[in-house]
């Protein structure tokens, strides 16, 4: 496939404990968006550093789309190594200044990054020049309440982070935890599809072109999860469960229930949703996500896919 990015736009394609690194090269300095997760930072690091992308030159900025622990986990590392300035959504600022782990999917969602601060607050509608580029600041709430999305026109690019997939995006919080979620969610898809999208750079997976039907694929699940919303808990708790298995690379499976019961993501969302014994609830997910063939059952562990 012919690359259709301009020549200074690098995609460090990451997994899925990780999200996608995007370097925004120019001779006034160099851009990244989005650093990885903190297991992975030596890797982030060393790719950072090779000639595809800052090639030990220096980085004058690293920029966040939301800062889920998969994005922005690599904050305090590339920081160090770079001493350069960190720009956040604006909405997503006074969270990590408060270090609200709650609110930022950490250790309520079994998950960790290292602390950092923001320099700098990307506001809506806002345009900076990255890599020779402009990008417009697009408010993208839903996955995340706080996250943005980054357009260029000249050369119709999205930075989708969390917010658009080839196939899907990052999963909603259930009406009973966020009420607002799952309409703002379509709310930011209906912005988008507004938007004249050539080339989407997605926060995880492969850069795609075929941009109308991964809208039409993403307002297709939106609409499943309206029409049953117990779908988007169990999504949700799958989602997280699969990315805390990469993180931990094996659980005991006779561990499960009782791991479902202590950490908060599960718990209030059984509560709220599902209404399951933590033995029931860890069956589901674990028989779910068997089934989907994420996750496999090996000696009694639980191991990803
Ligand atoms: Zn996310």
């Amino acid at each position: 496939m012919v690359n259709p990015l301009p020549p200074q736009v690098h995609v460090l394609v990451r997994d899925w404990l990780s999200a996608n690194n995007i370097v925004l090269q120019s001779r006034d300095g160099h851009v990244v968006v989005d650093s990885g997760y903190v297991k992975h930072e030596a890797l982030t690091l060393e790719l950072l550093a090779s000639k595809y992308a800052l090639g030990g030159e220096p980085l004058v900025k690293l920029v966040n789309t939301h800062c889920h622990s998969d994005h922005m986990g690599g904050n305090a590392a590339i920081r160090k190594k770079y001493d350069c300035p960190i720009a956040l959504p604006e909405d997503e600022a006074p969270v990590v200044a408060q270090w609200d782990t709650k609110a930022l999917l950490l250790d309520y969602a079994d998950q960790t990054a290292p602390r950092f601060t923001a320099d700098e607050l990307l506001r809506r509608d806002d345009t900076h020049v990255w890599g020779d580029l402009e990008w417009r600041v697009v408010a993208a709430p839903g996955h995340d309440m706080r996250a943005v999305v980054f357009y260029n026109p000249e050369h119709r690019i999205l930075i989708s982070g969390d917010a658009l997939w080839e196939n899907g995006y990052g999963f909603i919080m259930p009406p009973a935890i966020d009420p607002l979620a799952l309409a703002a969610a379509r709310a930011t898809l209906e912005t988008l599809a507004q938007l004249d999208i050539r080339v989407v750079i997605p926060g995880h997976g492969d850069v795609f072109t075929n941009v109308e039907p991964a809208l039409a694929r993403a307002f297709a699940r939106t609409e499943a999860f309206e029409a049953v919303p117990e779908r988007l808990a169990r999504h949700a708790l799958k989602v997280v469960l699969t990315f805390c298995l990469l993180h931990r690379e094996r659980m005991l499976l006779s561990d499960l229930p009782t791991y479902v019961d202590s950490i908060g993501v599960f718990r209030d969302i059984n509560a709220g949703c599902l209404q399951l014994s933590a033995i029931e609830l860890a069956d589901m997910l674990v028989h779910e996500l068997t089934r989907t063939g994420a996750v496999k059952q090996e000696n009694g562990w639980l191991l990803p896919c």
